[in-house]
């Protein structure tokens, strides 16, 4: 491929509106180019990276036996309220009306439409299992899309859909589909890790998340220091024994104990008492204004759970309540803040003043274990302008159930071990699901079993952000030069830059060179600019191709022509002669590995 024929519009100034790398060097490298917010136009060279992703998915789960199907983008509403989740998606969701004034969304992931398809088509249990697979356009209609690919409001995703008679088969292909998403992100060349996950709106009850490694990710995960537990911080599960202060191992033997829920168990004599405290209604707010540490206070956060009651969730005041974790707790399908005028009817104060102790006795409290037996507290008082200290869990909230409740955070027990968390950032490029009958049964998906029975199906959801996936890439492998591709995600494997366009001999030379590696399967581009080498050279960099070959007038007159790695600062001369097949086998040896 010649360079002049191809839109490579790359650009010199790095773009005001890009905040993280990726989306700087998506955008620099004439990758893509933003429509609207979220939504973009994919170049030459940006879907020819894309293609390789989809193309070691596609691999992948073919050889998992998962089949490839193309599911409507556009989706009709009934589908999506026989399941429940027209009303509850929220303003994620993209809503549509045909000219009919019928209703229809655009997809923003596919259990509906897929389960449909199943239940009109698979009648038998000899028909399963059956794993079925699309990579396809998504639209979330995001609240913040931002950094480009990472969070788009379109983008693509592969998204797949398992079918089974019984639980047991359908924990066999969840296994199956996380060892295949293993085997898709080390082809991609990242470093990553599965952590245990939350099940968020998809729902279902297993999951793990493919997480990046990356300082830019969006999401917090915790890993233990001694084994292999790790887990989103929304979900990683806290082991009883107290935490550590600092990051995990660093920290370990130091004798750095943060003081156990205040002191837990030690007996206290102090008596309630209630303080003013105008307008003060944060803990940090109310803990500069008593001048104590935070940890000796109670959050209450007044939560209505499946559109019905309301709960009050406590967390000590240095800890942050695990949404996911409350309403797994609940055995919840949904979980929201209590509205301001909620919050006043059951406590009887502004927002701002909830406390543990003088609630109606009817609401039920639930507390994160860190609060067991805490003594000495400071919550609010169900009262304007005032806190109560002196609290006693067991003198004053004694009927509080105790779960594990907070985000987990770096010094925190290992469930499994006597290890410490330590904490990293990452960027969740893809999550597998064990839904059980979650869709099945909300969609009478049924087959008749080897008895005749009618069974409601299994099913387990698996997804992988593509485009994400691209850019995670990207987070993970760059300079300040540019991007560094691992050669299967490549736009090309190779760069051919003749220093002078001009120059007969190096132009036919370069040529070559060019049709050689092409006659040998090898994606190269010719750069056939008349620009100076250094603009060539800052290009090739910038986009990153894994490897570049320089074809020069003094290397030439020793017969040789540079070839450097995209990784490496010094570049090596090579026969011309020998060239096509050196670069043959490097291409086939990191393909391979
Ligand atoms: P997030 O928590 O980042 O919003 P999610 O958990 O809602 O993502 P899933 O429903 O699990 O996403 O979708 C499967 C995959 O699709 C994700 O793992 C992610 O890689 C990708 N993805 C989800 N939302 C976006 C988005 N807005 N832009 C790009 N990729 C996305
Ligand atoms: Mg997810």
């Amino acid at each position: 491929m010649r360079q002049t024929r191809m839109l490579i519009p790359t650009l010199r100034e790095v773009p005001a509106e890009a905040e993280v790398v990726s989306h700087k060097l998506l955008l620099r490298a004439a990758m893509i180019r933003q429509v609207a917010r979220g939504i973009y136009d994919f170049l030459p060279l940006g879907v020819r990276v894309l293609r390789k992703v989809e193309r070691i998915i596609r691999e992948e789960m073919e050889r998992a036996g998962a089949q490839e199907v193309l599911l409507p983008v556009v989706c009709p509403a009934e589908l999506w309220q026989e399941s429940g989740r027209w009303e509850r998606y929220g303003k994620e969701l993209l809503r549509i009306k045909d000219r009919n004034d019928r209703d229809f969304c655009f997809g923003p992931t596919h259990e509906e439409v897929v389960t449909d398809l199943v239940r009109r088509e698979v009648r038998s249990y000899r028909e399963l299992p059956l794993n079925l697979f699309q990579i396809q356009v998504k639209f979330r209609d995001e609240v913040r899309p931002r950094f480009g690919l990472m969070r788009g409001r379109e983008f693509i995703m592969k998204d797949g859909y398992s079918f089974h008679l019984d639980r047991a088969d359908c924990e066999r292909e969840y296994d199956r589909m996380f060892a295949a998403y293993c085997r898709i992100f080390d082809r991609c060349g990242l470093r990553y890790r599965p952590v245990e996950a939350a099940t968020g709106t998809i729902g279902g009850s297993r999951s793990h998340e493919f997480q990046v490694l990356a300082d830019s990710g969006e999401d917090a995960i915790v890993s233990c220091d001694r084994c292999d537990y790790a887990a989103n911080v929304e979900k990683g599960a806290i082991g009883d024994r107290a935490p550590v202060a600092g990051s995990g191992s660093a920290a370990r033997g130091t004798g750095t104990a943060v003081r156990a829920a205040a002191t837990a168990g030690a007996a206290s004599a102090s008596p309630l008492q209630a303080v003013a405290t105008p307008e003060k209604r944060t803990v940090d707010e109310v803990a500069a204004f008593l001048r104590l540490p935070t940890d000796r206070f109670v959050k209450t956060l007044l939560y209505v759970v499946d559109g019905g009651d309301a709960v009050a969730a406590l967390v000590r005041g240095d800890h942050t309540l695990s949404e996911s974790k409350l309403k797994d707790a609940l055995g919840a399908q949904t979980i929201e803040l209590a509205p301001e005028t909620t919050v006043e009817r059951v406590t009887g104060a502004p927002v701002g003043f909830a406390g543990p102790v003088g609630l109606p006795t009817r609401l039920h409290l639930i507390a994160d274990r860190a609060l067991t037996g805490i003594t000495d507290a400071v919550s609010g008082a169900n009262k304007a302008d005032t806190h109560l200290t002196g609290i006693d869990q067991a003198r004053d909230f004694p009927d509080a159930t105790f779960a594990d409740l907070r985000v987990a955070a770096a010094g925190d027990a290992c469930p499994r071990c006597d290890g410490r968390f330590v904490l990293q950032r990452g960027i969740e490029v893809g999550q597998v699901f064990y839904l059980g009958t979650k869709y099945s049964a909300a969609l009478k998906a049924t087959v008749l079993d080897a008895g005749g029975q009618e069974r409601v199906l299994e099913m387990g959801t698996y997804g992988i952000g593509v485009t994400r996936t691209m850019a995670a890439a990207i987070e993970q492998n760059h300079d300040a030069a540019g991007i560094i591709w691992s050669l299967p995600l490549a736009p090309f494997h190779v760069v051919v830059v003749p220093v002078n366009w001009s120059d007969e001999r190096l132009r036919t030379t370069a040529e070559r060179l060019h049709d050689e590696l092409e006659a040998r399967g090898i994606e190269v581009l010719l750069d056939d600019r008349e620009e100076r080498p250094g603009v060539k050279f800052k290009d090739a960099d910038l986009i990153g191709y894994p490897l570049r070959l320089t074809v020069g007038a003094r290397a030439l007159d020793r017969g040789a022509v540079e070839l450097k790695r995209r990784r490496e600062s010094a570049a090596t001369e090579v026969p011309v002669a020998e060239v096509a097949a050196r670069v043959a086998a490097l291409v086939a040896e990191e393909l391979r590995a």
